[in-house]
């Protein structure tokens, strides 16, 4: 199956990509989590990658997509894979369409994650991500056993930079100019299915499960 995740920041697309990469066996490319290990590298990549991030700005197209490119001619795209934050302009949809199409593929599938503004505020801003494994926590909705401590390696936790409630605002107006475009991109090309992903996460989850069920092998 090749997916891939699209909604606003704090949709909950890295939370829930995890447990539909693990149900659909295929692996998950997060292009903030790839930028994000850059940075903190201190890697040519991260370093240009992070003027762009700390502001809430896209990073330039070229960049993002020579990355991408690259990671999915690795081989364990070949039965598919989980992209989550890629595409992110409509520029970005039609070359991984091109990319494919090289490949003799196709994009089977856009799961959008559908939330209002007001509750991507509360999830960003209260967002804590661990420093060692890169697990997800909310500090209230989904909180650590113990304060900034990571329940599952032990590890600290840390509050993103741009989830500050400035950058916040500005990457809710990104995403309205540049990104959801992809919407009527994908929903003219028939590939787009819409979930609801309020309310817990195990229920989002089955939500986008079952969306997706006619892949399942
Ligand atoms: P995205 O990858 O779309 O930016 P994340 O998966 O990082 O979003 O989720 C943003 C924040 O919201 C995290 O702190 C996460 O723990 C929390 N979160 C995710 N899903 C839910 C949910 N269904 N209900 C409440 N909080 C959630
Ligand atoms: P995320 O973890 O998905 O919220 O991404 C964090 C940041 O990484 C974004 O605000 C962008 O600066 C950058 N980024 C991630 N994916 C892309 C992309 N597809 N295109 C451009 N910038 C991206």
């Amino acid at each position: 199956m090749r997916l891939v995740l699209v909604g606003p920041p704090g949709a909950g697309k890295g939370t829930q990509a995890q447990f539909i990469a693990s149900h659909f066996s295929v692996p998950k490319i997060s292009t903030g989590d790839i930028f994000r290990a850059n940075v903190s590298e201190g890697s040519d990549l991260g370093l240009e990658a992070r003027k762009y991030m700390d502001a809430g700005d896209l990073v330039p197209d070229e960049v993002t997509i020579a990355m991408v490119t690259d990671r999915l001619s690795y081989d364990d795209t070949g039965e598919g894979f989980l992209l989550d934050g890629f595409p992110r302009t409509v520029h970005q949809a039609e070359v991984l369409d091109g990319m494919l199409a090289d490949g003799g593929h196709v994009l089977d599938v856009v799961l959008e994650l559908v939330v209002d503004d007001d509750e991507v505020v509360r999830r960003l801003s209260g967002r804590r991500t661990c420093r060692r494994c890169g697990h997800v926590w909310h500090q209230d909705f989904d909180p650590p056993a113990r304060d900034r401590i990571c329940d599952r390696c032990g590890g600290e936790l840390f509050q993103r930079d741009d989830d500050s409630e400035k950058t916040i605002r500005h990457r809710l107006e990104v995403y309205a100019d540049q990104t959801s475009p992809l919407i009527g991109y994908y929903g003219d090309r028939g590939l787009l299915r819409g979930v609801d992903a309020t309310g817990p996460v195990e229920d989002v989850t089955e939500r986008a499960i079952n969306a997706l069920r006619r892949f399942e092998s």
